[in-house]
């Protein structure tokens, strides 16, 4: 929160709100009180997006994020929320997620996103969904499609094509196993872990998963399935450079206010993700690259993504379907040695 502080002092033209409401708390988290806090207006430069950006990193571990029953709110504030996907009727959705608090915390929050979500869900399909959580006249350099009247969708949508190996799971299922395993390990080595879901039945877009993030946790990880035929675990960390498509978007990171050191954070995260799941599960190590991707643009904390393997090809969706223990593991060990634990 004292980002905005700074900020307000750097740029007189924000709007500020007072938002000093106290928000409900759940059982054994102290009430608290919301600071004073900024709105960005349509003038924000990435400069000064950085600015912010820089100045909030230093305040991670005092993320005393308050849980009404275990269920996290998008602060009514979040710079993100004018981008952010809405309701067919044009009103915003309640953008949450799920906290789960562990008997001793030590003092490391990790959100835990399980890929994509159920395409019948409400949420679902909407795409109403800015791809930047920018103007798009800050994107005119990038030389990038995603803007103007492509720029829109939810970036949820999963195919519904079950596994190769015993057709037993879509993508979002399989995410959703992992994630659940991945979130008990954590809890029992003391992390708190936040959820973007926790239930096949839930969807919510890509950027209000961010959003969320940035505002109740240390780093990020979102876990995911590939198709197309290959084999291998992919990691991925923002960088101007997009392996998914081969393009690459000059200013990227910078027009998103994603910071060097988050960067360098978020590719240590994704590489030891890689790194652990490979020598773990057997599965190939295809590397760690860079991504322009919707999680990683409206990003404020070391974040990656982690294609875990191809569930179109056999061997990599039998390791898939049957190495779920092993896989959430690995994911456990990398965030350990993330913090150096
Ligand atoms: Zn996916």
């Amino acid at each position: 929160m004292k980002r905005n502080n700074m900020y307000s002092l750097l740029f007189a033209s924000v709007l500020v709100i007072s938002a000093t409401a106290s928000i409900s708390a759940s059982a054994g988290m102290a009430k608290r009180k919301v600071k004073p806090v900024t709105r960005y207006n349509t003038t924000e430069t990435a400069a000064a997006t950085q600015a912010s950006t820089q100045s909030e990193e230093k305040n991670t571990k005092e993320k005393n994020i308050v849980a009404d029953n275990g269920v996290y709110h998008l602060s009514e504030n979040s710079k993100y929320r004018p981008y952010l996907w809405k309701n067919a009727d044009g009103s915003a959705p309640d953008y949450k997620a799920y906290v789960f608090e562990p008997k001793a915390f030590n003092g490391h929050t990790v959100f835990v996103d399980p890929g994509h979500g159920d395409n019948n869900a409400p949420e679902a399909n909407q795409k109403r969904e800015k791809y930047y959580p920018v103007d798009d006249s800050l994107l005119k350099s990038m030389n990038t499609s995603m803007v103007g009247s492509k720029a829109y969708g939810v970036g949820v949508e999963a195919r519904d094509s079950k596994n190769v190996y015993d057709k037993t799971e879509t993508e979002p299922e399989f995410s959703l196993k992992v994630a659940l395993k991945l979130k008990d390990l954590l809890i029992n080595k003391g992390y708190r872990v936040v959820m973007s879901r926790t239930d096949f039945n839930q969807n919510i877009s890509n950027g209000a998963r961010s959003a969320i993030a940035g505002e109740t946790s240390d780093i990020m990880v979102s876990i995911h399935s590939n198709t197309g035929k290959n084999s291998g675990t992919l990691s991925f960390y923002p960088g101007d450079n997009d392996y998914i498509s081969g393009d690459t978007y000059p200013g990227y990171t910078s027009i998103m206010g994603l910071t060097k050191s988050n960067i360098e954070l978020s590719k240590k995260l994704a590489t030891n993700m890689e790194n652990n799941i490979t020598m773990t599960t057997g599965l190939k190590n295809k590397g760690t690259h860079s991504a322009v991707i919707r999680i990683f643009s409206y990003s404020s904390i070391p974040t990656c993504l982690v294609e875990v393997g191809f569930a179109d090809n056999a061997d990599d969706a039998k390791i898939l379907s049957t190495k779920k223990d092993a896989i959430a593991t690995s994911m456990a060990n990398a965030i350990d040695q993330y913090f150096n634990k």
